[in-house]
């Protein structure tokens, strides 16, 4: 089980990258340069993108190559990666680390991009749609499942990649064919505990990693330990996990846990709307890993696309948090979601800003914030900077103690947090509207009566007095949000 250090509590994930960043190499120093702003609004943590040498210097990193191979070898043409040189990475870390932010490396253990040579080995070729059917005999495959890392030298690791370290393989060279190939040989077999879309999902692109084989099981937890090491790491967010051995990710992170400490941070990403299949997930590996609340995510995007016809009180229905508040990693967009990416689902922007209210400023989940939606996506900045910096600063200054929920009436939702003793004047009261302006009591606290609360977005100027109980008329603009606090 995993331990939670006092100073993530309100913190912030910031996933410090976005799919359409240009290929300059400046992501490492960018990010240094970053540090302090990001520590004054109130990220703790960041999540950076695979940081190691992938199929081509513009790729994003998850086409990986060489795990060992952080920007300072010269393979596939180039020694930076997409992000930067190693140098500059551990630089990066320090300098987050000077201002208390933790780093989370983005980890690709599922598949590996094209190797050095080809090999030929036996192969079934399997329905996509139900890898369990076989589509005729094994025949003699020529996959691109060797790799040298010749320019590495067996620097750090000496370990060769080979067929049998795979278990599937989506490419034929001989035949200049794609498909999905499941190897041959000697206890080989698609993986057991992986997701059961496609009747088994274990292979997802490129050539899927054999997370039963032993040495590959050796190799992998031995690169984590060496990359926490050495990169002073203080988490993961691990890719693609639907797609590998669920027990292989559990000891994994038991490995490294053992090493590095029990608070190692890790968030998994199990990219599925049915909460039951991540309620399922979180107890098959006795939650030694956060999960993306992806439910929460699909009802933020459908809650954006109907607008006024979104009833607002199920906002919350089959959200991963309700049911596990300390797994759940709230968010409302990201690399995946965003326009033009593979998972496709992006927030309307009119609801962006009550969607960062609300895992911002609710009690529960560990929320992160994407940098699409703080800074820019391609060369398009984002609308929405100067209100997350208003919602974080709320979050910093009054989302504490318990939370009372007033999701009562189709339209107009909001919560309010009590406040805490540690926190002078915290407490707060948030309210969002997808329709016309609204208005809700709402009941703060006997001892806060005679207060004064504004509506620290600025877009509501009236005031509100609370009365003798502790309750409060609050207001909200239509399609819009209100923080309410004390000024
Ligand atoms: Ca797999």
């Amino acid at each position: 089980m995993k331990i939670k250090p006092e100073e993530m509590k309100n913190g912030v994930m910031m996933q410090y990258f976005e799919w359409n960043l240009p290929n300059d190499g400046n992501l490492w120093k960018q990010l240094k340069d970053d540090a302090k702003h990001l520590h004054e609004i109130g990220i703790t943590a960041v999540w950076i993108p695979p940081a190691y040498k992938a199929d081509e210097q513009q790729d994003e990193g998850y086409a990986t190559y060489d795990l060992y191979d952080l920007g300072e070898f010269e393979q596939n043409n180039t020694v930076r990666t997409k992000y930067g040189t190693k140098q500059e990475l551990k630089e990066m870390i320090e300098e987050l680390h000077r201002y208390k932010i933790s780093v989370y490396l983005d980890t690709v253990m599922n598949h590996k991009s094209e190797g050095d040579y080809t090999e030929k080995f036996m192969v079934k070729e399997v329905d996509p749609k139900d890898r369990t059917k076989e589509l005729g005999d094994a025949f003699e495959i020529q996959g691109w499942t060797g790799y040298q890392f010749k320019g590495r030298s067996g620097k750090y690791s000496g370990f060769k990649w080979h067929w049998y370290h795979f278990s599937g393989v989506g490419f034929d060279d001989a035949k200049k064919r794609s498909g999905v190939f499941k190897i041959m040989g000697e206890n080989k077999d698609w993986s057991s505990g992986v997701d059961d879309e496609n009747g088994n999902y274990d292979f997802l692109l490129g050539n899927d990693i054999d997370l039963n084989h032993p040495e590959v099981i050796k190799e992998l937890n031995s690169w984590g330990l060496w990359v926490s090491e050495e990169l002073n790491l203080d988490g993961m967010r691990l890719d693609a996990i639907k797609h590998m051995k669920d027990q292989f990710v559990k000891q994994f992170v038991e490995t490294i846990r053992a090493k590095r400490g029990k608070d190692f941070y890790a968030v998994g990403e199990y990219w599925s709307g049915d909460r039951k299949k991540l309620e399922n997930y979180l107890e098959v590996v006795d939650n030694t890993v956060d999960l993306f609340d992806v439910p929460l995510h699909y009802n933020l995007w459908e809650a954006s696309q109907k607008g006024k016809d979104y009833d607002m009180q199920t906002l919350f229905d089959n959200a991963l948090f309700i049911s596990h508040p300390e797994e759940a990693v709230t968010f409302v967009d990201n690399h995946d979601s965003q326009a033009g990416s593979s998972l496709e689902s992006q927030i309307q922007d009119w609801f962006k800003p009550l969607a960062y209210g609300l895992i911002l400023l609710m009690k529960d989940g560990y929320p992160c914030l994407f940098y699409g939606d703080y800074y820019k996506i391609k060369d398009k900045e984002s609308p929405h900077r100067l209100i997350i910096d208003i919602i974080l600063k709320a979050r910093c200054q009054y989302a504490y103690g318990e939370q009372t929920n007033y999701f009562d009436h189709p339209c107009t939702v909001g919560f309010v947090r009590m406040g805490d003793k540690e926190h002078a004047d915290s407490g707060l009261a948030f309210l969002i509207s997808n329709d016309e302006d609204g208005d809700k009591k709402m009941n703060v606290g006997k001892d806060r009566k005679g207060e004064t609360w504004i509506d620290i977005t600025g877009s509501i100027e009236q005031t509100v007095v609370i009365d003798e109980n502790g309750d409060g008329l609050f207001l909200v603009k239509g399609r819009n949000l209100s923080i309410w606090a004390k000024g």
